[in-house]
């Protein structure tokens, strides 16, 4: 038992910091918006049920709305067409709930350009840097969007062309399902650019990593304080059966 009674100690003596890389939820978190003729997701709301009042005097509680799909949230494979065979929320293996986690950077670059797309040459130049991506683990690509997060327009970042959000390239997301990790994590409203509606396929990310059985984790917050490499990630969305998705509350374990 002596490592989790370290794990406890290093918690207590601060020496392993507990890092929330979940969004708030509220009726003010974006959304996803897609275009007709395209069905949308409902976006978060509390439906009072009572408040201290006379529907239950001493008691105050809510029902919540909300698609799979709102705020930080997981992506399971059966969320697209190439993962229809794939597992669902429910079905994720508890195990594959932790797992090492590592961060590719490119929040100068997003800055510049908002259609950033990662390609495989970034992701060598980081293993060439950083080692191997994580067996097993997640790789969180950091556009430093999650500064957005507190207004929809500027999150969405739309204009007539459509959303403007960095992402990946449609090699680079081929490749990256072919890699040994459990998914792909970002700080965008899904883990497709903006612009991958154009792609050929459309969105290669979900495309091609849920096809592969991979996952996908959206909307992180607090990605700027993650190491490079090092810390443990623990994602946890609602065991939905059948479900496509779940919000979820994302966590870090980080040596201090
Ligand atoms: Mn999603």
């Amino acid at each position: 038992m002596a490592t989790l009674a370290d794990l406890l100690s290093d918690l207590a003596g601060g020496r392993v910091e507990v890092l929330d890389l979940t969004a708030p939820l509220s009726d003010r978190t974006p959304t996803i918006q897609l275009p007709p003729p395209f069905a949308n997701t409902n976006g978060f709301a509390l439906e009072r049920i009572s408040n201290y009042d006379e529907a239950g005097p001493a008691w105050y509680w809510n029902n919540i709305v909300a698609g799979e799909h709102v705020g930080t949230h997981f992506d399971a494979p059966v969320h697209w067409v190439t993962g229809k065979d794939g597992l669902d929320v429910s079905r994720v293996p508890a195990g594959q709930l932790v797992g090492p986690v590592v961060v590719i950077d490119k929040s100068a670059e997003c800055a510049a350009n908002p259609d950033y797309l990662l390609e495989i040459a970034d992701v060598e130049a980081w293993t060439r840097e950083h080692g191997p991506l994580p067996t097993g683990g997640w790789v969180i690509f950091r556009t430093g969007w999650d500064a957005r997060a507190d207004d929809q327009a500027a999150f969405l970042n739309a204009n007539e062309t459509g959303p403007h959000t960095p992402g990946m390239s449609v090699e680079c997301a081929r490749w990256m399902a072919q890699q040994p990790i459990l998914g792909v994590g970002v700080e965008t409203v899904g883990t497709d650019a903006g612009a991958a509606h154009s792609f050929d396929p459309p969105f290669p990310c979900h495309s091609f990593l849920l096809g592969a059985g991979k996952y996908g984790l959206t909307q992180l917050a607090n990605v700027a304080k993650l190491p490079t490499t090092g810390a443990i990630l623990i994602a946890a969305p609602l065991p939905i059966v059948g479900g496509s998705g779940s919000p979820a509350r994302v966590l870090a374990l980080v040596q201090r």
